[in-house]
């Protein structure tokens, strides 16, 4: 990791990045507010070739002691990266609600939940058309007839869209509606769908394997980030312990831990964690005030007659009374909810 002084000129950054590609390592830059900061990725021994302490502009030359590199929060000189989804920022001091069913099942359920989360406030919008269930005889989502109808939800509405991928033979439909393509527990390990998605561009949002260490989830991020794509939120959606009282348990404390290794937004999903919907609220509200970046709640009409997850979702019609709370909750933290453009 390079710091360049504060009054490098931008010449003398290009001569650092001209270096860093002639030893055969891949430079990344990241403007900071203050300084600019490269990173020289690539073999040990390319590395130690550089040789650039004291060269123009160079402040000082720095190892990153972490097994991830560009998504420590060393790489950004501490500083948080703030997304942007549709003109909506996520990260800072900005706070993002994703809010929609688990699973697209119709264009009524899809459309009416649409209308009342965003009259609510909601950033952003998901439901899934891929999903990956533990039993095989399951549901698995609409698949491509379940992307229109997000499509339909999206011109409508105008709210970008947070849909699973589970497969990369269906990048390209995913594409076609996806402002951010979520990976789901399961996948978090799956290093070939994580490459493709650094390539494909797209924002990711990250979930948490159901095991996973913080290390272990900020090394698959690597994987995203390592091709160029810098658009990574993480998703704590609760992990697995010996309690059997809740689906998962929400791991709270992971979120300012995370601050502390790393760059990305911290979004948290109660959801899936609590497995029943009295647990939503309050662990909606601990995670917005404990500083995480955004909340993915499931979200439907009628939950009692959704075809997954129905015992976890709130009644849209709790909704709006629901996003007042996580709002306020996010103020505590020094949070507001992401604005949507008029
Ligand atoms: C989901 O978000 O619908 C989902 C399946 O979540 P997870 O991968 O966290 O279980
Ligand atoms: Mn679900």
């Amino acid at each position: 990791m390079i710091v360049m002084k504060q009054d490098a000129t931008e010449e003398q950054i290009q001569a650092v990045m001209a270096r860093i590609e002639a030893v055969g390592a891949r430079a990344h830059r990241s403007p900071g507010e203050e300084v600019t900061v490269i990173g020289a990725i690539g073999d040990l021994e390319h590395v130690q070739r550089l040789e650039l302490e004291g060269a123009p502009g160079v402040e000082k030359v720095m190892p990153i002691l972490k097994p991830y590199k560009l998504a420590s929060s060393q790489i950004r000189n501490g500083e948080p990266s703030v997304l942007e989804i549709g003109g909506r920022k996520i990260g800072g001091d900005c706070f993002a609600l994703i809010a929609g069913p688990c699973t697209v099942e119709s264009r009524e359920q899809v459309m009416s939940t649409a209308e009342i989360v965003k009259g609510a406030g909601a950033t952003l919008y998901r439901g899934g058309a891929y999903k990956p269930r533990t039993s095989p005889y399951a549901f698995h989502g609409l698949g491509e007839e379940g992307l229109k109808l997000l499509a339909e939800a999206k011109a409508e509405t105008g709210m970008p869209i947070v849909t699973e991928l589970m497969d990369v033979r269906d990048l390209e439909p995913v594409l076609e509606v996806a402002d951010v393509i979520q990976v789901g527990a399961r996948n978090m390990q799956n290093y070939t769908l994580l490459t493709e998605l650094g390539r494909a561009g797209r924002p990711v949002l990250l979930k948490r394997g159901l095991s996973a260490t913080l290390e272990e989830w900020l090394n698959a991020s690597e994987y995203i980030l390592k091709e160029g794509n810098e658009a990574v939120m993480l998703c704590e959606r609760g992990i697995r312990t010996f309690e059997t009282a809740y689906r998962f348990t929400l791991d709270l404390t992971a979120v300012p831990v995370l601050k502390e290794l790393t760059h990305l937004p911290v979004i948290v999903d109660p959801s899936h964690a609590a497995g029943r919907r009295a647990l939503v609220e309050p662990l909606s509200l601990a995670a917005a005030a404990v500083g995480a970046d955004g909340i993915i709640v499931e979200v439907h009409p009628k939950p009692d007659e959704a075809i997954c997850d129905g015992p976890q979702q709130l009644f849209a019609s709790d909704f709006p009374a629901y996003a007042a709370k996580v709002e306020a909750a996010a103020a505590v933290a020094g949070k507001r909810l992401s604005a949507v453009p008029a």
